[in-house]
């Protein structure tokens, strides 16, 4: 019943860049319903095939969105990139038109600021994300994956450098030490989820941890950098 649900969710990218393009094909790979809207006639015919329905509007345009039917639609990304203008002009008019779910790409901080405020439910920054993310690979090929939670909180996923093979997490102390907790721990194909203090690491574990950015840091410097 709830994939039922899930199936008839209706999505709408305004914007079809690298980006937006993009966010629209995996979402109609993934047989979701998708109305792409973008300017530019070119990018539209693009994805005539693609998504369930592509038409060429301007979405500053309040009227034209609700001729769309942008009211049916559950949730609209905003991949509008560098015309900031239109990028918060659309979303103020999605928010009055009190579309459930919101999410717009942001160029900058600035940018971000103003789309929180102005009624986007979701705010993503895929450039700085990626770049975080690579910085943080780039620093150690044991972090394998890097994820910021919020404005000072992340998530790593690293593999259990040598300084842990055989140590317990409670021998490791990584709470007291270094201020962050391990989540979860993956072995192989089986994820252990809250695991235990007596829980020894091997090599090849992957550790899942959750902290603020500052000790997050502390504990890659010390545990998983300079192996
Ligand atoms: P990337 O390609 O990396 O995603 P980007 O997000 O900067 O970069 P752009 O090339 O700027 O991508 O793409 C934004 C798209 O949004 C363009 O295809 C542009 O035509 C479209 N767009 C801009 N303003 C509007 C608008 N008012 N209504 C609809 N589409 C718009």
């Amino acid at each position: 019943m709830v994939e039922d649900l899930e199936m008839k969710k209706v999505y709408a990218v305004i914007g079809l860049g690298r980006f937006g393009g993009s966010v629209c094909r995996e979402l109609s790979q993934e047989g979701k319903e998708v109305l792409a809207i973008d300017l530019n006639e070119e990018r539209v015919n693009e994805f005539k095939d693609i998504a369930s329905y592509a038409v060429i509007a301007d979405s500053t345009d309040e009227t034209t969105l609700k001729e769309l039917g942008i009211q049916n639609i559950d949730h609209v990304i905003v991949a509008i990139g560098d015309n900031i203008q239109a990028s918060i002009l659309t979303t103020v008019i999605l928010a009055d038109l009190g579309i459930k779910k919101i999410t717009v790409k942001a160029q900058n901080d600035y940018h971000e600021k103003i789309l929180n405020k102005i009624g986007a439910h979701q705010v993503v920054h895929p450039e700085r994300d990626m770049g975080r993310r690579l910085a943080h690979s780039l620093i150690s090929s044991n972090i394998l994956d890097y994820l910021e939670l919020s404005e000072d909180h992340s998530m790593v996923e690293v593999k259990a450098g040598r300084k842990m093979v055989g140590k317990t997490l409670k021998e490791m102390d990584i709470r007291a030490k270094y201020g962050c907790n391990v989540v979860a721990i993956r072995r192989g194909k089986q994820m252990n989820v809250s695991p235990s203090a007596d829980y020894s690491l091997q090599e090849d574990d992957i550790l899942i941890v959750i902290g603020a950015d500052k000790d997050i840091s502390k504990f890659e410097r010390q545990l998983i950098i300079d192996e």
